[in-house]
């Protein structure tokens, strides 16, 4: 029997439901089990590529091109679940499919209801992942909190597969918060409540994760197990680690988390092995030295716009045995000052990150320049290669005018651009490049050097590329195009010449990057800012 495991939250949301997921997927996979991830997010969007990521945070990008949530990319680094756009469910997609069927007469004249079409769609998918072949347990996270009016029909949905797969085949785990006063007194009452709506919607949370910000003792988590109806052994402590976030679940072990699922599902299984995490934890312990990493970039108002490339960065410092600190600085505020000298500081490493539109990007040509001269190793992602291409072609080409067409539409150097302006291939135009591709980089090269090969497969999301017309020009002047797709036709990569590590690419390699397995270009990023 396939096993189902519901991770709901609430009193708010931001407590760390998608780490929490990941964490539990984290330790089932380490006592052999094979897992699937599924994240609902109950907005009306589609898919999460046209949200904000000032609002919203990042878009996390799957080998297949689904924008998705940013949780997918907790999913990633936490666990081996293949994720593609069946992994991440939203309102938008359930009544849009609904909607199609029932234009198409699917209904056979029938009222269309959201009980039970709506809920049997939402069903449909979930048991899609979840009774593949191969799959033991599949984590599916209700984004948002209980009581939201966007999450009822999930919710309906999930206590009908519970009922249909029966209580030895499905667990509730549900994440709330245990508030700490000002006085110290830690209060119960909202967790009270939070169960009490689960279970008037016909769900009996089976385990709880109580975030708070110290371990409650365990006389609370008997009053906490009286009130909730959950035994006490499955009322667990989701504390605050002091550490990394690689930590969590072990901190979620120690507190037998995964005793208590496994048994609940009637599973056997071969004990944990947190080896890796452990190791982790350990470099981080043992660290002693720190990294200064500067990202210039244009959201850095939210921090969860960049996840993974913080967490990318992260993963080049475990690979190399430092610390790292991260300054956020915002590209535009760069634009006011004369001397960069200030700013930049200490740092021993300069990132841009992508992005779209023109706010800010001057801010970012002029740190590019600054990197450049100054011999500061630089890591330009997507929006970051554009920004050191242009850079290049202003201030040593002597292209004055050297932009972008998303920045300057009627510019008459436009050195990036889209690819029907370059040459007549409409049917390429306009679109996003989406997902995972090829690319084919030149021997010898720091890309060749940092991947320990010359095809490397990595997702993209951009729009705009090198223009063809100036490729001959630049190379003349010495900038290294050191990697093409595999047709050679659009450039994936660039360098600069006589500098100790200035590297831009125009895919994303912070998606695929994993704590243990750190993505190859933030491995050698960070080893070059320890040189
Ligand atoms: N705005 C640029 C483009 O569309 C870069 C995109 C990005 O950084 N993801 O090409």
């Amino acid at each position: 029997m396939k096993k189902y495991i519901f991770v709901t939250g609430g009193v708010c949301s931001s407590l760390g439901k998608g780490l929490a997921s990941a964490s539990l997927g984290t330790l089932l996979e380490s006592r052999g089990l094979s897992v699937r991830m599924i994240k609902i997010d109950p907005y009306i969007n589609v898919d999460a590529g046209t949200m904000s990521p000032f609002q919203h945070g990042e878009v996390y990008v799957t080998d297949d091109g689904a924008e998705t949530d940013l949780d997918l990319g907790n999913y990633a680094r936490f666990t081996a679940s293949p994720l593609s756009q069946a992994n991440s469910i939203t309102t938008g997609q359930i009544y849009d499919a609904v909607i199609r069927k029932e234009r198409e007469g699917k209904y056979l004249g029938k009222c269309v209801q959201v009980v039970p079409h709506i809920t049997d769609e939402i069903k449909r998918r979930i048991y899609s992942i979840g009774e593949a072949e191969n799959v033991d347990v599949t984590i599916i996270e209700v984004g948002g909190t209980v009581g939201d009016i966007e999450s009822i029909p999930y919710l309906e949905a999930i206590r009908q597969i519970i009922h249909e797969k029966g209580s030895a085949s499905t667990v509730s785990v549900h994440l709330s918060l245990i508030p700490t006063l000002k006085n110290g007194e830690i209060k119960t009452k909202p967790t009270q409540h939070t169960v009490k709506s689960m279970r008037e919607i016909g769900i009996q949370p089976k385990v709880l994760l109580c975030r708070s910000e110290n371990e409650i003792d365990l006389d609370m988590k008997r009053k906490i197990s009286m009130f909730t109806n959950i035994d006490e052994n499955c009322v667990i402590s989701a504390f605050d680690v002091n550490t990394t976030i690689y930590e969590i679940p072990i901190m979620y072990h120690k507190q037998g988390l995964d005793n208590v699922v496994v048994d609940l599902l009637g599973l056997k299984t071969s004990k944990a092995n947190l080896a890796d995490w452990e190791k982790l934890v350990d470099i981080y312990t043992k660290a002693q030295k720190t990294v200064r990493i500067a990202m210039v970039g244009k959201y850095i108002q939210l921090d969860d716009a960049y996840k993974s490339i913080d967490e990318a960065v992260v993963h080049g410092a475990f690979a190399n045995g430092v610390k790292v600190k991260i300054e956020k600085i915002d590209s535009e505020e760069l634009e006011k000052l004369d001397n960069l000298d200030e700013v930049f500081k200490g740092i021993d490493g300069i990132l841009i990150p992508g992005g779209f539109g023109s706010r800010g990007i001057q801010g970012m040509i002029d740190t590019a320049k600054y990197a450049r001269e100054n011999n500061i190793p630089y890591l330009g992602i997507c929006l970051g290669m554009q920004i050191l291409v242009i850079e290049y072609c202003r201030n040593v080409l002597g292209y004055k005018n050297a932009d972008s067409s998303e920045f300057r539409p009627e510019g008459e150097c436009n050195v990036v651009s889209l690819l029907e302006e370059q040459v007549d291939v409409t049917q390429y135009g306009g679109t996003m490049r989406l997902g995972l591709s090829k690319s084919v980089v030149k021997k010898g090269t720091k890309i060749a050097e940092a991947y320990g090969a010359t095809e490397i497969f990595e997702r993209h999301r951009h729009r705009y590329e090198v223009s063809n017309q100036y490729k001959a020009e630049m190379e003349k002047k010495g900038l290294i195009l050191s990697g093409a797709t595999s047709d050679g036709f659009l450039v994936e990569s660039a360098e600069w010449p006589n500098h100790p590590w200035g590297v831009g690419v125009q895919f994303h390699p912070e998606f695929t990057s994993r704590p243990v397995k750190a993505g190859p270009l933030f491995k050698a990023f960070i080893k070059a800012t320890l040189k």
